[in-house]
């Protein structure tokens, strides 16, 4: 049977993210990393995870189509684009510039676009995007070491990024329900809008807005959007009524957490699990002088007998601002993810099997060293993050962080909830 759902996610913890989602409504789920070199057997969809946030707008695209193409080639009767519930793009601005070349590549004229995540504390109302209390150019988002988000009002980050014309749907509207919301949409293709902002402040909305997207060709959003996917394709009788997603392989050896992510929620985990255990701090001075810090990390890992480490990049903005500003941003990102890497990969050789990263782009720049194709969906830990297994011959039990997802005890609830 072809694929119902074909997906593009700009990141890999968002990719798992999605594919939490996806699976935990009844869709059996598979999570490619990057495009897949043949077909993808008994799953009803496929999420292909790109590491395109960062990249220049010009490589997002052509890494989004060649995946929309593979996807196209396995039938998909409908896309999503992924991208992260706090909207982030780098300054040029990569979600316009995506959305508007699959919308072209797929012959279409219309989408959505709806970041919200109210569990994890994304809501948009009248096109402003919030985290929590407070609006998304005041969050921590405004410090992010690659992509600080300085602006809330979607629809001024989102139109000087596309062509096409951005409209909004307002709640009034999606409170209304799923009728008025496709209803809506409709009005605002017919009128030249290319993309329309949706309000969302609740899982309801989200559900609603999703039910609203029955038969639209391409989707974008946050995961929050996503929930509502399966139940159509249950009405329409192509998937059915209940699913018996296949169980989680219990993996056994060590583990180990590494965080890349400067996020506010990944700080308060760092510092939480330090408070117990031992870490390791990745001295990104001594790494910008050339020191061995990989070497001394894996050295530092054997003195722990196989208890699970942490090793962090993790700092605070002052400190990211003062290595930025000696080395410029983008290389000092992408020594430190390398960095990181390299240390997951001596580990993993070194016999542990079971890793936590926190941070986006860190777990992307990770699963790339460690060779990884595709991964199966577990158990979800806290919202918006499943364990997986990497459909591998020697399975490796990972869990992907986005930076700003999790609680404060986040580590030591994921490490024990592994079976
Ligand atoms: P998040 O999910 O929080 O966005 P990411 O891993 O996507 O986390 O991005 C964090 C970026 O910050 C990475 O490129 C990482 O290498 C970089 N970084 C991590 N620690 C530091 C630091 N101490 N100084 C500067 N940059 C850092």
């Amino acid at each position: 049977m072809s694929l119902l759902l074909g997906c593009i996610a700009d990141d890999f913890t968002g990719g798992t993210d999605l594919a939490g989602t996806l699976s935990a409504e009844g869709m059996r789920t598979v999570q490619s990393i990057g495009v897949p070199d043949g077909p993808v057997a008994d799953t009803d969809a496929v999420v292909i995870a790109l590491k395109s946030r960062t990249a220049p707008p010009a490589v997002a695209v052509a890494e989004s189509l060649a995946a929309l193409r593979w996807l196209r080639a396995q039938g998909c009767q409908q896309y999503f684009f992924k991208y992260c519930s706090t909207f982030d793009s780098t300054p040029a601005g990569n979600i316009g510039p995506v959305a508007e070349a699959l919308l072209a590549e797929l012959g279409a004229d219309f989408t959505i676009a709806c970041p919200a995540y109210p569990e994890n504390g994304r809501t948009v109302y009248r096109g402003h995007l919030f985290v929590g209390d407070e609006l998304l150019s005041e969050s921590g988002m405004k410090d992010h070491p690659l992509t600080p988000m300085t602006d809330a009002r979607l629809l001024r980050v989102l139109q000087p990024q596309t062509r096409l014309r951005v409209g909004l749907i307002t709640h009034e509207v999606v409170a209304t329900g799923s009728a008025a919301i496709a209803a809506a949409c409709r009005r605002a293709a017919a009128a030249g809008t290319g993309i329309a902002i949706v309000d969302a402040i609740s899982t309801a909305d989200l559900r609603a807005i999703g039910n609203a997207c029955t038969g639209m060709l391409l989707v974008t959003g946050g995961s929050g959007v996503a929930l509502g996917l399966p139940d159509n394709f249950r009405r329409s009788g192509e998937l059915p009524a209940t699913r018996d997603i296949s169980s989680f392989p219990r993996i056994d050896g060590s583990a180990a957490i590494i965080a890349g992510s400067c996020s506010t929620a990944t700080r308060a985990q760092v510092a939480q699990w330090l408070r117990h255990h031992p870490g390791f701090r990745v001295d990104v001075l001594r790494l910008l002088e050339g020191a061995d810090i990989s070497g001394e990390a894996l050295a530092w890992a054997t003195t722990q007998h196989g208890q699970p480490v942490l090793i962090y990049a993790t700092a605070a903005p002052e400190d990211i601002r003062a290595v930025q500003a000696a080395a410029g941003t983008q290389a000092v990102g992408a020594q430190i993810e390398q960095t990181l890497a390299d240390i997951a990969a001596g580990l993993v050789n070194a016999g542990t099997c079971r890793l936590v990263i926190a941070g986006g782009e860190t777990s992307g720049a990770v699963v790339k060293r460690l060779g990884l194709r595709a991964l199966s969906i577990g158990p979800v830990i806290e919202p918006g993050v499943p364990w997986t297994c990497s459909i591998d011959a020697q399975p490796l039990a990972l869990a992907l962080k986005s930076g700003n997802f999790g609680s404060r005890d986040f580590f030591e609830k994921a490490l024990a909830s592994l079976p």
